[in-house]
């Protein structure tokens, strides 16, 4: 047993002061207090639930900012071509490689306070293109690195079948590729067992993208697949991909999957940037969720998702940093609602009805939605009898010491950075303390020896 006291702690009815905090030698909330006889450590600081991350893509971590030289103004620059770069990637990194980056990413992202990745993995194969003896082989690494950085990971493999709408996988899409829905099933069944190796891995499932698998084969998977579990796709994240689906869907990408899939719950659309008003209204009856990545989104040029729109009909999101190109769940949070801010000549974008307070209903979204991508239906910000996993603020930060309780939420996610936290708690246990991983100098020096080695940057 091990007790923290912390000088507020947030709640989901609002932030709890002077309150202690027992958790067992695995990490689960034991009582939640205002008083305590036992021991403690006092952290003056603010603790609030960690940030989920929803979408990863682990290896793209390794070229997180290097593309951005544009020799040729001339020449377009997009999607397409960052896509290519990417590919080459993808081709060139061995398991080690992989679980070197991620193990670093992972890190990375306890450190700004994320608790929870959701991997949405698709490089499955070796150079070649063929199968490892270990189906799950990358899987086993990511579940590796996330064991090694003390973040949790909900592994989400991915049936990636075809090149394109209707054309075959091109050789450089190699690595990714199941030829059938029962090819994709015996690959699902081994990142199963492979979640089984750590305590903090759970799994999911998902499709690449409508271009990435035969339609049939897409209303199959859904039919046989699990039920239980969240379901995740990318979708409509670029316009060619709108006009493309068009011409060989004869339906928009959304208006597709919600007449041809049982769209639930358990959905977690990835981006679903360009919808119109009918794709809106259908995401949000069904209850389906909304995974949002502005910073990727942002560099990849995708565009703005009609937020205001979704909100209105109660439209559930979450966020992810995709290609790792931006870290901080804080800035993740403004990017997305600065968007807003600058196509409605508006400032309150980011509330409801129930929520005066962008930071706090900002931060609600990310959490909630966030905890449903891992599987997590806990919707109770800290709980007895579920883990205790969290990032704190530094409560003599200036712009915090300085602010009175009912504005703490908001100077955290409006002028916050890394720099303003105390560290992140997991299993109730400090992963990070002081903006130092517990593991950096191991981690760190994994990384950069695996980076020089594949001479990418
Ligand atoms: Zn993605």
């Amino acid at each position: 047993m091990k007790t923290y006291k912390f000088k507020g702690i947030l709640q989901n009815h609002g932030w709890e002061e002077n309150v202690f905090v027992t958790v067992n030698d695995l990490g689960i909330i034991q009582k939640i207090s205002e008083d305590n006889s036992a021991d403690f450590e006092s952290v003056n600081g603010f603790a609030i639930p960690g940030f989920q991350n929803a979408h990863s893509h682990a290896f793209q971590y390794a070229m997180a900012g290097i593309a951005e030289r544009h020799e040729n103004a001339e020449v377009a620059d997009d999607f397409w071509t960052w896509r290519e770069a990417m590919y080459q990637l993808a081709l060139t990194m061995s398991p080690d490689d992989i679980e070197h980056v991620a193990t670093m990413l992972y890190a990375e992202m306890v450190r700004h306070g994320y608790t929870h990745v959701a991997e949405f993995h698709y490089l499955h194969h070796d150079k070649a293109g063929n199968p490892y003896s270990n189906l799950a082989e990358h899987g086993e690494r990511l579940v590796a690195a996330a064991k090694s950085a003390g973040i949790k990971i909900t592994l989400v493999p991915m049936f990636y079948q075809k090149g394109g709408f209707g054309t075959e996988p091109q050789p450089r899409q190699r690595r990714f590729i199941s030829p059938s829905p029962d090819a994709y099933f015996k690959l699902l069944e081994a990142s199963k067992r492979v979640t089984g190796l750590y305590s903090g891995a759970s799994l999911a499932f998902g499709i690449h993208s409508l271009r990435a698998v035969q339609q049939e084969d897409i209303v199959s998977t859904m039919h046989e697949g699990p039920k239980d579990l969240p379901f995740h796709i990318h979708i409509s994240e670029q316009l060619k991909e709108i006009e493309d689906a068009k011409t060989f869907l004869k339906s928009r990408p959304v208006e597709w999957l919600l007449n041809n899939t049982n769209v639930n719950t358990n959905f977690h659309l990835v981006h679903a940037t360009h919808l119109v008003e009918t794709e809106v209204n259908g995401i949000a009856a069904a209850g389906a969720h909304v995974v949002l990545c502005p910073s990727t989104e942002g560099n990849l040029g995708d565009g703005i998702f009609p937020l205001r729109d979704f909100q209105k009909k109660g439209g559930k999101w979450s966020i992810g940093t995709d290609s790792h190109v931006g870290l901080n769940p804080l800035e993740e949070l403004r990017i997305l609602d600065y968007g807003q801010r600058l196509i409605s000549h508006q400032r309150n974008t980011f509330i409801d009805s129930a929520e005066p307070d962008s930071g706090a209903f900002g931060y609600r979204h990310a959490l909630l939605a966030g905890r449903k991508a891992m599987g997590n239906k806990n919707e109770v910000y800290f709980k007895e009898g579920e883990p205790f996993d969290a990032v704190v603020y530094d409560a003599t930060a200036p712009l915090l010491a300085s602010s009175s309780i009912s504005n703490i939420l908001s100077a955290i996610i409006y002028s916050g950075d890394v720099t303003m936290t105390l560290g992140t708690v997991v299993n109730g246990e400090w992963i990070v303390k002081n903006n130092e991983h517990k593991l950096r100098e191991r981690i760190t020096g994994n990384f950069i020896s695996c980076i020089k080695g594949l001479n990418i940057r």
